[in-house]
């Protein structure tokens, strides 16, 4: 079984995107940059915030955290983002989730111009990634199809699974492989039988948010096995597949943690490189 190794993928991905900064300077004199509203005290989003700052000095882009208070009132946050449509220095802007309940979600995303919208949440990203266009696509289901690529260059036909129909990690992972020819079921909590609609898959992608769902009986020999999920539990942290029983089956498993999770950070910086690229054209 190949273990895959999501911290040596984002290791050699950000080596690359490093290297593409130096490019884009010397070409364009100047080095994308990237701009985080973090609002509010809550612990998980602020060591989100300082990892994703961390990993964008590291290959050498420009980055700014934006902090407030949870008090914050929604205008203010909506007329920085405009403001920082507008700043010819910013190639990306991420609203680190969630919000106070007092702050619109949807307005704050439809706020972001779509070009800038590192994060690939804004409805205009969403419909051309649907429609097959080029579009910054969310960072999680990114980093997945770009380990599956990794094991599978080849992706033409193969019968896919998605487990979960979130619009950040589902929907979006079922778009990028259909646009690799996979034949593509989209599963939820009110399918019928997930065990038998897993057992069909060639590709397993989980991400539902309940501990070790995915057994080992539901997954084919030689199946390749993405594992999203990310629980606490009294066990540890366990991700949305059996671990021990599916990598006795699977032709490669991404392990949690150290699997999926990695790869997100780099592919937001994959994405505001990307972003900064179209507006030089
Ligand atoms: P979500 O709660 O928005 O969506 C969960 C989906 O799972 C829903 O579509 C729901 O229909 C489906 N679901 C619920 N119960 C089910 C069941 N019994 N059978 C089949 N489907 C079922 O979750 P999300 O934001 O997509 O996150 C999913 C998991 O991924 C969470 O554990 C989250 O922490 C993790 N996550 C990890 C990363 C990462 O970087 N590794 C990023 C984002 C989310």
């Amino acid at each position: 079984m190949i273990l895959i190794d999501g911290k040596k993928a984002a290791s050699e991905l950000r080596e690359e995107l490093k290297k593409e900064v130096i490019l884009l300077k010397e070409k364009y004199n100047k080095v994308p940059g990237l701009s985080v509203i973090l609002i509010g005290e809550m612990a998980p989003s602020q060591i989100y915030v300082r990892n994703k700052e961390k990993s964008a000095n590291e290959v050498g882009l420009k980055s700014e955290v934006i902090k407030y208070p949870d008090t914050v009132e929604e205008e203010t946050i909506l007329k920085k983002i405009k403001d920082l449509n507008h700043d010819e220095n910013v190639s990306g802007i991420l609203v680190q989730l969630p919000l106070p309940k007092h702050i619109d979600k949807q307005k704050v995303i439809e706020t972001i111009i779509p070009s800038k919208d590192v994060d690939g949440f804004h409805p205009m990203n969403v419909g051309n990634l649907s429609s097959g266009y080029e579009s910054s696509v969310p960072c999680t289901p990114l980093g997945c199809y770009l380990l599956i690529k990794k094991i599978e260059p080849n992706l033409n036909g193969k019968k896919a699974v998605i487990v979960g129909r979130s619009n950040l990690n589902g929907k979006p992972m079922t778009q990028l492989l259909l646009k690799e020819n996979c034949t593509v079921t989209i599963t939820h909590s009110k399918t019928k039988d997930l065990k038998a609609e897993c057992l069909k898959a060639d590709i397993i992608v989980a991400a539902v948010g309940i501990p070790e769902l995915v057994k080992g009986d539901w997954v084919k020999k030689d199946a390749i096995v993405i594992d999203v999920g990310i629980n606490k539990t009294e066990r540890g942290l366990l991700g949305d597949v059996a671990f021990d029983e599916v990598s006795k089956v699977a032709k490669a498993l991404t392990p949690v943690p150290g699997g999926v999770g990695p790869m997100t950070i780099a592919c937001l910086l994959k994405n505001t490189i990307d972003c900064f690229k179209r507006s030089q054209n």
